[in-house]
C-alpha cells in the first residue's frame, strides 16, 4: 500500500510492491507476468453489457489489464489517487497541463525546466490562449508574490534535469494553499523511490517512463499521477485527447519496474562516486549534483529526498567549441545523446545560458551532463579523464 512517508530508506514495503503489484498470475493461467494484450475491439455479449460503463475494458484505447497493472504500480509508488499512461514523457506533460489550463489562464514554470516543456508553453499553450511565465527555481514561498489572478498552474521539475536546482515543494505548495492553482512536478530524475511530490503537497506528478522506469533505452512512455482533486479532469482530458500507450511499450515498462529499486540504488551510488571523483579533478570548475555538500540546495535535498539519481552535470572553464569536440568526439564508453536512464553511460554538452529567461545562467564555462550507467567505474573515470585532458590541450590551457 502507499506510504505517507517521504523519508528514507524507502516507503515501507516498496521493494515488495515493485515485485508483486500490478499482476495477478491466477488471471493469466498462472503465468507470472501479464502478457501483452493486443486489441482495439472488445465485444459484448448483451445489450446490458454494451451499455454498462462500469466494465473496465470497453475499447483498446482505454487500455488492457497490462495498462491497469502499470497504472496501479505507479499510483502506489507515488501515493496517488490514480495514474494515466501516455506514449512519451512529453505527451504526459502536455496531457497534464491541458487537464488544468484553459484559455485566459496563466502557468508559472520553473526556469530550469526540461526544454521541450518550455517549448510546449511557448508554442501550443500560447496559441490556445494560455500564457506562461518562468520563475527562479530557487524562489520557494516567494512564489505567492508573483502569482496573478489568472494563475491556475505551477510547473516544477526538481531537480532541473540539466542544471539541478532543487525546488522547495512544501514552501511553494504551502504558499499557494487555498488558491485555485494546480501544482505539477516532473519527477523523472529521482523516481518515486527517492522523492514523493504528492506527499510534499503537489497535485500531479509526471514521469518520463522512457528514462528510469524502462531502464534499457528501448521504449518511450510517460505517466501522469494525480491526487483526488486533480484526477477527474486528468482522466477526462486523457480520454478526450485519445492519449494511449502501446501494449508492447506498456509491457516493457512494467518489466522495467520490477528491477527499479536495484537499478536506482546502483545508479545512485555510481553517479555519486563519479561526481565525487570529478570534484577532485584539477580544472573542473563545478560539479552540479544535489547530494554533494557543495551543492547550493544540498540542505533541501537532504530534507526532502531519500536518494539521488543517475544524472548530474559538471562544468569546465570557458573554452571554444573545438575543446568540447575534443572532449566528446574521442570518448570510448560514454555515448553522446539526449536521453538517459538506460544501462549505458551518456554525456551531453549543453549551454543553459541560451535557454534561460527568468534568471540568467551565470556559470561561464562549458556544461556537460552525464548519466552514469553500469560499466566498470575505472573505465568511466579513465574515459572522462582522457576527455578532460584533451579539452585543456585543445583550449591551449
Ligand atoms: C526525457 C525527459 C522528458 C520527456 O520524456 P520523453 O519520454 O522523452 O518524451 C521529460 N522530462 C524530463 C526531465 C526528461 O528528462
Amino acid at each position: 500500500m502507499p506510504s505517507s512517508s517521504n523519508k528514507p530508506p524507502y516507503p515501507a514495503g516498496i521493494e515488495t510492491l515493485l515485485t508483486h503489484a500490478g499482476r495477478v498470475p491466477s488471471d493469466q493461467a498462472g503465468f507470472v507476468n501479464t502478457p501483452v494484450y493486443r486489441g482495439s475491439t472488445v465485444v459484448f455479449e448483451t445489450l446490458d453489457a454494451l451499455e454498462d460503463n462500469s466494465i473496465r475494458y470497453r475499447y483498446g484505447r482505454q487500455g488492457t489489464p497490462l495498462t491497469t497493472g502499470l497504472e496501479d504500480i505507479v499510483s502506489q509508488l507515488e501515493g496517488a489517487e490514480g495514474t494515466v499512461l501516455a506514449p512519451s514523457g512529453v505527451a504526459a506533460i502536455s496531457t497534464a497541463l491541458l487537464s488544468c489550463l484553459s484559455a485566459g489562464d496563466e502557468v508559472l514554470i520553473t526556469d530550469s525546466v526540461y526544454q521541450p516543456t518550455r517549448d510546449l508553453a511557448d508554442t501550443v499553450l500560447k496559441r490556445l490562449g494560455v500564457s506562461a511565465r518562468f520563475f527562479d527555481p530557487r524562489m520557494g514561498a516567494g512564489i505567492a508574490e508573483i502569482v496573478s489572478d489568472t494563475t491556475r498552474a505551477v510547473f516544477l521539475e526538481s531537480p532541473g534535469s540539466l542544471t539541478f536546482e532543487i525546488q522547495d515543494i512544501p514552501a511553494i505548495t504551502g504558499a499557494l494553499r487555498g488558491m485555485d492553482i494546480t501544482t505539477l512536478v516532473d519527477n523523472s530524475w529521482a523516481t518515486p523511490l527517492f522523492y514523493r511530490p504528492l506527499a510534499l503537497g503537489a497535485d500531479i506528478v509526471i514521469h518520463s517512463g522512457t528514462k528510469m522506469f524502462v531502464g534499457h533505452s528501448d521504449v518511450m512512455l510517460g505517466t501522469v499521477s494525480a491526487n483526488a482533486r486533480a484526477l477527474p479532469n486528468l482522466k477526462k482530458t486523457h480520454r478526450s485527447l485519445g492519449i494511449t500507450a502501446s501494449p508492447d511499450d506498456t509491457y516493457l515498462t512494467t518489466r522495467g519496474m520490477r528491477t527499479l529499486a536495484v537499478r536506482m540504488a546502483e545508479h545512485r551510488d555510481r553517479a555519486l562516486e563519479l561526481a565525487r571523483w570529478l570534484e577532485a579533478q584539477e580544472g573542473v570548475s563545478a560539479v552540479l549534483h544535489p547530494a554533494l555538500s557543495s551543492h547550493p540546495d544540498h540542505a533541501l535535498f537532504a530534507r526532502d529526498f531519500s536518494g539521488s539519481g543517475s544524472l548530474f552535470s559538471f562544468v569546465l572553464p570557458p573554452a571554444p567549441r573545438a575543446a568540447i569536440a575534443a572532449f566528446v568526439d574521442e570518448l570510448s564508453l560514454f555515448g553522446m545523446g539526449y536521453s538517459w536512464g538506460g544501462f549505458e553511460s551518456l554525456i551531453l554538452p549543453s549551454r543553459p545560458a541560451n535557454i534561460r529567461t527568468a534568471v540568467p545562467w551565470t556559470e561561464t564555462g562549458n556544461l556537460f551532463r552525464v548519466h552514469v550507467g553500469f560499466e566498470d567505474m575505472e573505465g568511466l573515470e579513465a574515459d572522462l579523464a582522457g576527455g578532460i585532458s584533451r579539452y585543456f590541450k585543445a583550449a591551449g590551457m
